[in-house]
């Protein structure tokens, strides 16, 4: 890179806050998902302040720039496709403030999610959203991906639960987004920059709603012979006006995988299982888990177990929130999907995962929030073996499709960045994308802040812009000392 301007970004954040070496930036050519690419720099601000002055300096030589927080995202949005430096947010990882009395917490973008309920449990009071990844992931991925968790079924996901966001935008100025209240007057400008997939600009603060820890939790575990049951009782819970805390699904193939990794004691001969949290006031709790047990035995469950202490619930929920690690037991490579559809389109819908397992001759793994209708079909696959990785996108794109058919969304929680830009046309006129162009233009008229991500380039969805096995988006990242990726 230009070595005037590394010197200029070496004078704003520091000699050991700059990073340029193949050997130091290499691991920033990854994220959880299947795209690479090097970036020109990295960089490590310490301050608001210090971004502001980095994006200044991209600002002044034209230089493009993308947010980064842990790198957990499985779209791609923190991958720097093309010549573009890497803001990283791994120093801005303190929390400034509990606020018990009023429920909120300030805190800086890269403090990591599970950090946040643990500074607030002394209070009795925790943070909802709680992604699988929730021990890496940071505050300010999970506000650029708008994320779920499981327990955002009754709760709602993360922007249900963030007040205000400071922000540098993308020409360097300094702006806070809502506020510590519940509702600021005017435009909800947190509200479009969250989801937004860092896009926007770079929140370097935010105030987050803490909410009281549930009096009492009870944990289910339904264990079903067919997954078409499974999902009748995940409707038949809901139906009777029942929102549990969480009401996750997995298959008979994750089950397999998640045993051989974490050994949380579950039936591998069965289909499916429903892991079931129901949670809140002691007063009428049992009444309500006899309930959802009664509902999953009339749904076809062969049994129903109820965790015996928080110790069992806690073995329970390791194994679910290890699922997507615990596949590299039983294949060398794995592609996450995200798809949302309707909850009663659910037995339709895993009919059509498996039709393109078959399809493709890969084996797909089903672990999901069956709760919200938000699927993560687990592509198996092998990247040395010849097509395969070709095969995994194109089984992910005819899932994608499937999805939107049946009345969905084509992704729920894990955004669009890179990996899905190609399938937004599947769900979106060129209009409704033009009205998102014109609101991306008016935060980031010159495209510099994270550029390539969420909107179509005009290939198809499935047809990929990557080197087949490498996932590498160019000629410099697939030559990247010839590792393999
Ligand atoms: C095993 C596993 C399980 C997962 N489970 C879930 C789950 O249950 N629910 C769920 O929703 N997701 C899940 N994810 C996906 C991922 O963890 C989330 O999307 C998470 O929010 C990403 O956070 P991050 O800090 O890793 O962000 P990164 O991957 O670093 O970045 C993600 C996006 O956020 C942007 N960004 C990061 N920081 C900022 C900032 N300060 N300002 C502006 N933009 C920023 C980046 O540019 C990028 O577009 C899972 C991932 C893995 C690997």
């Amino acid at each position: 890179m230009d070595v005037r301007f590394a010197a200029a970004l070496e004078a704003i954040v520091g000699r050991r806050h700059a990073l340029t070496t193949p050997q130091e930036i290499r691991a920033y050519a990854y994220d959880g998902g299947v795209d690479r690419s090097l970036p020109l720099a990295v960089v490590l601000p310490g301050s608001t302040e210090e971004v502001a002055a980095v994006v200044r300096a991209c600002r002044e030589r034209d230089t493009r720039f993308v947010p980064r927080g842990a790198g957990t995202g499985l779209s791609g949005g923190a991958i720097a496709a093309g010549d573009a430096i890497v803001i990283s947010t791994a120093r801005l990882c303190r929390i400034l403030e509990i606020d018990a009395p009023n429920r909120i917490a300030l805190v800086e973008p890269g403090v990591v999610n599970a950090d946040v309920s643990a500074a607030a449990r002394p209070h009795g009071l925790r943070y909802v959203p709680d992604p699988s990844s929730m021990a890496a992931c940071t505050i300010g991925g999970n506000i650029a991906e708008n994320s779920g968790g499981l327990h955002c079924l009754a709760y709602g996901v993360t922007s249900a639960h963030v007040l205000g966001i400071r922000v540098v935008t993308p020409d360097g100025d300094i702006e806070w987004l809502g506020g510590k209240t519940i509702d600021t007057p005017g435009y909800d400008l947190a509200g479009v920059f969250i989801g937004s997939e860092g896009t926007l600009g770079i929140a370097t603060q935010a105030v987050l709603a803490l909410s009281p820890i549930p009096e009492s939790v009870q944990t289910l575990l339904g264990v079903f012979d067919s997954t078409d049951a499974a999902t009748a009782a995940v409707s038949a819970i809901i139906a009777r006006g029942i929102v549990p805390g969480a009401l996750e699904m997995m298959d008979a193939l994750a089950t397999a995988a998640v045993e051989a990794d974490v050994g949380a004691g579950l039936p591998t001969d069965a289909a499916a299982l429903l892991l079931i949290d129901i949670e809140g006031l002691s007063d009428g709790l049992e009444q309500t888990v006899d309930t959802v047990a009664s509902i999953c035995r009339e749904n076809g469950a062969r049994e129903v177990r109820v965790a015996k202490d928080g110790a069992q619930r806690d073995l329970l929920w390791k194994g679910r929130k290890s699922a997507f690690g615990a596949m590299g037991r039983i294949s060398p490579d794995y592609y996450v999907q995200d798809g949302v559809i309707p909850r009663s389109q659910l037995p339709a819908m895993l009919r059509d995962v498996a039709a393109a397992s078959a399809k493709y001759g890969l084996r797909i793994a089903n672990v999901f929030h069956a709760g919200d209708g938000n699927l993560h079909p687990l592509i198996l696959f092998d990247k040395q073996k010849d097509g395969e990785f070709d095969r995994a996108l194109a089984a992910g794109a005819d899932i994608l499709q499937a999805c939107v058919a049946r009345g969905g969304s084509i992704s729920g929680e894990h955004g669009i960045g890179l990996e899905k830009r190609d399938c937004m046309p599947l769900q979106f006129t060129p209009e409704d994308l033009s009205f998102m162009d014109r609101l991306k233009s008016a935060f980031n008229p010159d495209d510099r802040c994270n550029p390539g991500k969420i909107f179509p380039t005009g290939r198809r969805c499935g047809e990929s812009a990557r080197t087949a096995k490498s996932g590498a988006l160019d000629d410099r990242t697939a030559a990247l000392a010839g590792e393999p990726f």
